[in-house]
C-alpha cells in the first residue's frame, strides 16, 4: 500500500490536473468578509462580533475582524492590513466619522467594496450603510419622556461628537421636543457631548448639569445606556435616581435591571443579529459583484448612500417580556435573579 502514493494517478486526458486551474480555485475559495470595529466597550459590540461572524459563516465565507479600540489611526492601519490580506469586502464601524472616509478611499483604490456598519462615514464614496433607524431612536426617548414629563427642565447628555449616530439621535431627539421648546412648556438646561463615549465623561456632564442648575431638573437624555448609568449614578448620589426620569439605548443587561428597579425610564432595543445577518448578506453580495438597491438613502455630506435602516424598539417596565425576553437577547433569569 505505502508504494501506491507514489505511483502517478492515472487523469483523464481531457480533465487538466486540478493545481493547474486556477479559476477552478478561485472560485472554490471562500469569500473573505474584513470586519473593522471600533470598539468592544459596551455590552452590544460583543454580541455584533459574535453574531456576525456566525452570519458570514452560515453563508460559507470567512471573515477577519479588527477592533480599533476608539483609534482613528489604528482603524486606518487595521484597514491598510485587511486591503493587503486581499480581503473582498470590507465592512466597518468607523470610530470617527469623518476620518474613516480615507479607508473608503484606500479600499476602492484595491476594488475593495465597503459597507457603514451601525454607523455612518461621512463624505465619503460608501457603498452601503447598513443600520438601525437612529433619528428613531431618538424620537423613541423624547417620546416616552415627554409622555411622563409634558413640561420641564431637560437635561441632554448626549453620545460621542465624532460619531454621527450621536448626531442623528439627537436630531430625532429634537424632532419630538422642538414644538414643546417652541410652546415654552420645555426648557434644555443643559446640552453636551460624550467625548469618546467615555462613561467617566458622561458622569462629569451630568454633575455639572445638576450643578448649573441647583439641583433641580426634570428629565435626562443620555446617548446609550453606558451613559444613562452614569447619569443614574450621579442621581443616586443626590437622593434623585428613581424621581427623575432617564432614557437610554441598547437594551443592556443593566439598564433592563435598572428598568426594573425603577431608575432608569426606558431604553431602545435594537436586535444586533438581524443587523449582523443583514449586513453579512450585503456584504457577501457585494463581494460577489452584485448591485445592492435600498428603498432608503442617506445623505452622507458626499453622496446619497443606499441604506437599510431596521427598527428599533421601545422598551420600558411594561414590554420587557416579549421584547428582549422573547428575542433571547437576555434571559429572565438574568436580569431578575441576580
Ligand atoms: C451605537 C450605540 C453604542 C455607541 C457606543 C453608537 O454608534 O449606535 O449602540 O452604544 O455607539 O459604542
Amino acid at each position: 500500500a505505502a508504494c501506491e502514493k507514489t505511483v502517478p494517478q492515472m487523469t483523464n486526458p481531457t480533465e487538466s490536473p486540478p493545481e493547474a486551474d486556477a479559476s477552478v480555485q478561485s472560485e472554490d475559495r471562500k469569500i473573505k468578509v474584513g470586519f473593522l470595529m471600533d470598539t468592544l466597550e459596551e455590552e452590544r459590540w460583543l454580541k455584533d462580533k459574535r453574531l456576525f461572524k456566525e452570519a458570514v459563516e452560515e453563508i460559507g465565507a470567512e471573515v477577519e475582524i479588527m477592533v480599533a479600540n476608539g483609534d482613528e489611526v489604528l482603524q486606518i492601519i487595521q484597514a491598510e492590513t485587511l486591503i493587503k490580506q486581499g480581503v473582498d469586502v470590507l465592512v466597518m464601524v468607523p470610530y470617527n466619522a469623518e476620518a474613516a472616509g480615507v479607508i473608503v478611499q484606500k479600499a476602492h483604490l484595491a476594488g475593495i467594496k465597503v459597507i457603514s456598519y451601525d454607523r455612518l462615514v461621512k463624505n465619503a464614496e460608501i457603498d452601503l450603510y447598513v443600520s438601525f433607524d437612529n433619528e428613531k431612536v431618538g424620537e423613541l426617548q423624547a417620546k416616552a419622556l415627554t409622555a411622563l414629563v409634558p413640561k420641564g427642565k431637560y437635561v441632554y447628555i448626549g453620545g460621542a461628537d465624532t460619531d454621527y449616530n450621536a448626531h442623528l439621535l439627537k436630531k430625532g431627539v429634537f424632532n419630538v421636543l422642538k414644538p414643546l421648546i417652541d410652546k415654552g412648556d420645555i426648557k434644555i438646561v443643559y446640552d453636551q457631548w460624550t467625548k469618546n463615549w467615555i462613561p467617566t465623561n458622561a458622569y462629569s456632564n451630568m454633575e455639572a448639569a445638576l450643578k448649573a442648575n441647583n439641583y433641580e431638573i426634570d428629565a435626562v437624555f443620555a446617548g446609550n445606556d453606558a451613559t444613562a448609568e452614569e447619569a443614574v449614578k450621579v442621581l443616586s448620589r443626590h437622593g434623585l435616581a428613581g424621581k427623575t426620569p432617564v432614557a437610554g439605548q441598547d437594551a443592556e443587561l443593566a439598564a433592563i435591571r435598572r428598568i426594573v428597579n425603577g431608575t432608569q425610564t426606558m431604553t431602545v432595543y435594537k436586535p444586533i443579529k438581524s443587523l449582523a445577518v443583514a449586513a453579512a448578506k450585503a456584504a457577501v453580495r457585494l463581494a460577489k459583484g452584485e448591485n445592492i438597491v435600498t428603498e432608503r438613502k442617506i445623505n452622507n455630506g458626499k453622496i446619497e448612500v443606499p441604506s437599510i435602516l431596521l427598527p428599533p424598539i421601545s422598551v420600558d417596565k411594561n414590554n420587557i417580556a416579549e421584547t428582549v425576553i422573547s428575542d433571547g437577547f437576555h434571559s429572565k433569569e438574568e436580569i431578575y435573579q441576580h
